[in-house]
């Protein structure tokens, strides 16, 4: 798979959780997507808040604001239920839930050992 069908799997795989999410009483607001690298810095390069391996630089990543009954969830335990659904969609999809640092609100699919 080229990077660039791996984009456009990935936003096709975003709609189906922003569907999910919906449908389980949660709303969503966007967080961080894409990252330029005209800010963020090329792949490897550490500039801003980005790390310098980030997969929203290849526009592979999504960050959600989660909410529920109108409240703002921050955890990442509270987007367990979305994580553990987005990784059903696709073998390469990632949840930063699961990350050693964990970053509950990340949804990203794997490039190159990149998540
Ligand atoms: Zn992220």
């Amino acid at each position: 798979m080229t990077l660039g069908q791996k984009q456009r799997l990935f936003t096709r795989l975003t709609g189906l959780l922003i569907e999910f999410a919906y449908e389980n009483g949660y709303e969503l607001t966007y967080g961080d997507a894409y990252r330029d690298p005209r800010a963020f810095g090329q792949v490897g390069e550490k500039r801003l808040y980005s790390s310098s391996n980030s997969v929203h630089k290849s526009r592979l990543a999504v960050d959600f604001n989660l909410f529920k009954d109108g409240k703002f969830l921050t955890s990442s335990e509270d987007h367990r239920t979305l994580g553990e659904f987005w990784k059903t969609l696709h073998p390469d999809c990632c949840w930063g839930g699961d990350f050693s640092r964990p970053d509950g609100n990340h949804y990203s699919m794997e490039w190159r050992g990149r998540k």
